[in-house]
């Protein structure tokens, strides 16, 4: 489960420098972006109790990217338009894997011994 894999890294990351996870910031692909409220509940019900209680998540999101067959551009993919590439207006595309869930860095306050 996602939430508890994160909950896991941002512990040990705040063990190490024996201090108190303040917040973390994680990035996601558009596709993760529908769970992000459940993602954030989870982690929150799971880290009552832990050295995370209150660490607050701030999420971003990473736009999906497509890679042009004609000129190997590559560019984020807009879905609110025709998708085109911006170089040469070829149709002939290809999607990128989306990307996956990544932690990207955790800010911590250390505890006064
Ligand atoms: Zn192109």
């Amino acid at each position: 489960m996602v939430a508890q894999s994160l909950l896991a890294a941002i512990s040990a990351e705040a063990a190490k420098h024996n201090a108190r996870p303040i917040s973390a910031k994680i990035s996601c692909g558009r596709l993760y972006s529908i769970n992000e409220e459940i993602l954030r509940f989870a982690f929150k019900a799971i880290a009552k109790g832990t050295p995370c209680e209150g660490t607050k998540l701030v999420i971003e999101q990473k736009p999906l990217q497509a890679k042009c067959r004609s000129c190997e551009k590559t560019f984020e993919v807009d879905f609110n338009s025709e998708i085109n590439c911006p170089d040469c207006k070829s149709s002939d595309l290809e999607m990128l894997p989306d990307s996956p869930l990544l932690l990207e860095e955790i800010e911590l306050e250390e505890l006064v011994p």
